[in-house]
């Protein structure tokens, strides 16, 4: 199966505005690009905006950024929107059909994916097909769907700017090094809020606790995930898709400063690494600019102040999840899919309370050993598989 390569494509001259497509404007990256977009509104404007639920603040947005069209998930809005939006020159749809036509649309040069969860794969697809470059904060299209993203990307051609910070510091740091064999590259992780704490003591953590990410500020599904360290296995399945690379080329270490995000090691033993704080404006402003770099007062890493980066492996045996991600890494197939699946149940449930924290484990252990392993599955096994392992998991609450 091919995998990507995204050194394969031209850049861009910073000459003339880009538009900009922000898919989940509501969520927490979606509102970090919207900053990124009004600090540099010289340089960039916004084409479309799409989100789902939070309709107050899509209307919020819309009304100070004057897309050309806004999009609402949900197909009964239509007349409410449109009635909202109409009068002040915005076109307003709604549907996810509606959301991958309008990708094609020529004022769109960059489409950023932050939609939460398996129904942003879909537009990273119709993005890619529409040979526009694509921004991607959406792990998912990687996690769940690389087989597929890569096969398309290989016909299609393309561009994919990864945003999730230790694949864009990656990026990074290959650019130039295109007929340069990678030998591994190293993600890090701070550890999560967990780190250090028995396995058996987790079981009474709370949703609180568990939101409390030491450096970053993010979406609360992604920040449990960070807390059980099933993201980081997420991220493993993504760079390796998205760098050609195999499981076992990809290792992680703990790293509780969390300064480096990744570093890439190259056959003359060289290693190379891109170093940033912990804020995703700046990930997601040179997804946007790239090749170029824009002046910004984002804030700056300081050695001093941050004092030793230190460095250690992780302690599987403590991050049960992350174990169940390597398994899925390894074996591929669908097995992401069922993963990921399970996990969104699980994660979702134990956000509204209804599981403890060592039942998001068990659910996802209960799912992988569960549903049929499809070892080269088609986007529609993908889709099956999605929604037969949710239907499962959410048997397994209790
Ligand atoms: P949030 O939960 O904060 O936001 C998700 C966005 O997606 C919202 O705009 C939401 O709309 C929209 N959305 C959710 N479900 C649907 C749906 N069914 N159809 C259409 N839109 C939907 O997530 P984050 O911003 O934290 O993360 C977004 C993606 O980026 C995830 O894949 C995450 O793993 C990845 N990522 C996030 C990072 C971060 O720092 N937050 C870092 C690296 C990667 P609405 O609010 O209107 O319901
Ligand atoms: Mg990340």
């Amino acid at each position: 199966m091919p995998k990507l390569h995204l050194l394969k494509f031209a850049g861009y001259l910073m000459e003339d505005k880009k538009g900009i497509a922000i898919l989940g404007s509501t969520g927490s990256l979606g509102r970090q690009s919207l900053e990124v977009i009004r600090l540099n509104s010289t340089q960039f404007f916004i084409e479309l905006l799409f989100a789902s639920f939070n309709t107050d603040l899509l209307l919020e947005q819309a009304i100070e950024f004057k897309p050309n069209i806004v999009i609402h998930a949900d197909e009964l809005r239509q007349q409410e929107l449109s009635d909202m939006l109409f009068p002040r020159g915005i076109k307003c749809f709604c549907g996810d059909k509606a959301l991958l036509q309008s990708l094609e649309l020529e004022g769109i040069d960059i489409v950023f994916n932050a939609i939460s969860g398996f129904p942003g794969i879909k537009p990273t697809i119709q993005a890619i097909k529409y040979g526009k470059t694509l921004a991607l904060a959406n792990k998912e299209s990687m996690v769940v769907a690389g087989n597929q993203v890569a096969k398309i990307y290989t016909e299609k051609g393309g561009s994919i700017i990864p945003v999730d910070a230790e694949h864009s510091g990656i990026f990074q740091s290959i650019l130039g090094e295109y007929s340069n064999t990678i030998e591994k590259i190293v993600l890090t992780s701070s550890g999560g809020p967990f780190k250090g704490i028995d396995l058996s003591d987790l079981q009474n953590m709370t949703k609180k606790q568990a939101l409390s990410n030491p450096h970053w500020k993010m979406g609360n599904k992604i920040t449990i995930d960070s807390s059980t360290m099933i993201n980081k296995g997420f991220e493993i399945i993504e760079a390796s898709w998205l760098y050609n690379l195999n499981f076992s080329q990809l290792e992680l270490l703990i790293h509780p400063e969390s300064i480096i995000q990744s570093m890439v090691y190259f056959e003359d033993g060289s290693v190379k690494a891109q170093l940033a704080m912990h804020d995703m404006r700046i990930p997601i402003q040179y997804a946007f600019s790239f090749p170029n770099r824009i002046k910004s007062e984002f804030p700056r890493v300081d050695l001093l102040k941050t004092g030793a980066l230190t460095f250690e492996d992780p302690d599987l045996s403590a991050y049960p999840n992350l174990k169940l991600s390597y398994l899925a890494a390894e074996k591929g197939g669908n097995l992401p899919a069922i993963l990921n699946a399970g996990n969104e149940i699980a994660v979702q449930a134990f956000l509204t309370e209804e599981i403890k924290f060592n039942d998001i484990y068990r659910i996802n252990d209960k799912c992988l050993n569960s549903i049929d392993y499809i070892q080269e599955p088609s986007f529609e096994d993908l889709e099956d598989t999605d929604k037969k392992t949710r239907q499962f998991a959410k048997t397994l609450i209790y």
